[in-house]
């Protein structure tokens, strides 16, 4: 069970700003309302920022109480809603963001986002000297330096609930499923999944795998007696991937049907596992602001929560585990 570490309050920040930035994910509301209510409980002040940084520079900043946040830890999706603002990355409206804040009396920002907007937060305090600080929420799972995200979990479990389901289909009809999930540039999703839902085949953006390995793979299945499969497929980099492949399955004489996910990974109610990510990842983020520290990220390391410098973090590419995969394909046997 993760903890608030134990840190010293050094009576900074009598006001702070809280806003969500690029994809939504289930549990950004949880993290919302760990931010605003731990704040209020040390003594402080806290705003929320409308709209991402779109909002932060059309000054959409208002107050929060505890009451703001009541009845939204169940709720998927995020309050404060989130945009991907394009002016951010110039230096000079970064400039004038900081200068927003200031000028409302706000000492610090918390970012709940993903690589994106800490890299926005990250530039904004190099360059200006006001305090950020990240949450990872992203239902990728792809951040450099945090084991887990917040959204993750509750994005595999909506895809195994999927597959379950495809699966009583596909060994009814004999039938091979290729079941797209996101993940452009990343396969924690499809991993997670494809384990958890006992998938034949898992295709990764990370790893190269052939038409010709599953086509071995349902071979191999056939002469052990199985009569369908579920082939898990993570979005890559380009669409059309799934209808691809399924054409490729047709030249070796093997039908099979296509089910996209797509944004049903995105919503939804967060599992229990997501909203007490959020809270803990939340809370001690200010607890960590409070207590002096800035230009970094909250995320967890070995079960526990730790503060990771966005340096470290930011344009770093988050590897996948090959003992996993590997665990994939022996348990796909
Ligand atoms: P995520 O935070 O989920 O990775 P995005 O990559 O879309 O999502 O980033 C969200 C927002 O963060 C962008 O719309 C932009 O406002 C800001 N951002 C992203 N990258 C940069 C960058 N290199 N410089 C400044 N701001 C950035």
């Amino acid at each position: 069970m993760l903890i608030i570490p134990k840190l010293v309050d050094t009576g900074k920040h009598s006001a702070i700003a809280v806003l969500t930035s690029g994809g939504d994910a289930p549990g950004m509301n949880a993290a919302i309302r760990a931010v605003v209510r731990y704040a209020i409980s040390q003594g402080r002040q806290v705003f929320g920022v409308n709209k991402g940084y779109s909002g932060l520079l059309e000054g959409q900043i208002t107050e929060m109480t505890q009451s703001s946040v009541a009845n939204i830890i169940q709720r998927g999706g995020t309050i404060l809603k989130t945009d991907r603002c394009l002016a951010f990355y110039k230096k000079a409206v970064r400039r004038e963001a900081a200068n927003i804040l200031v000028r409302k009396g706000i000492g610090a920002l918390v970012v709940i986002g993903g690589d994106g907007s800490f890299t926005g937060a990250h530039l904004m305090q190099t360059e200006t000297g006001f305090p950020t600080i990240g949450v990872p929420g992203t239902i990728d799972n792809d951040i450099e330096g945090t084991d887990d995200t917040i959204g993750f979990d509750t994005a595999v479990n909506t895809a195994i609930d999927a597959i379950d389901r495809i699966r009583d289909t596909a060994s009814s009809h004999d039938r091979i499923f290729l079941v797209e999930v996101m993940g452009r540039n990343s396969g924690f999703i499809a991993l997670s999944t494809g384990i958890g839902g006992g998938a034949e085949t898992i295709f990764v953006p990370e790893q190269k795998t052939s038409v010709s390995d599953v086509r071995k793979t349902i071979e191999r299945g056939i002469r052990r007696g199985k009569s369908s499969s579920i082939i898990v497929v993570a979005e890559g980099p380009k669409p059309g991937l799934s209808q691809k492949l399924a054409k490729d399955l047709k030249k070796y004489g093997y039908d099979s049907k296509v089910c996209i996910l797509g944004h049903t990974q995105r919503g939804g109610t967060p599992t229990a596992h997501d909203r007490m990510l959020a809270s803990t990842l939340g809370a001690s983020a200010v607890a960590y602001l409070l207590a002096g520290k800035s230009d970094a990220m909250v995320g967890v390391r070995h079960n526990q929560v730790a503060l990771v410098p966005f340096k470290q973090v930011v344009g770093h590419h988050k590897k996948l585990s090959k003992d996993l995969l590997s665990l994939a394909q022996k348990l796909a046997t």
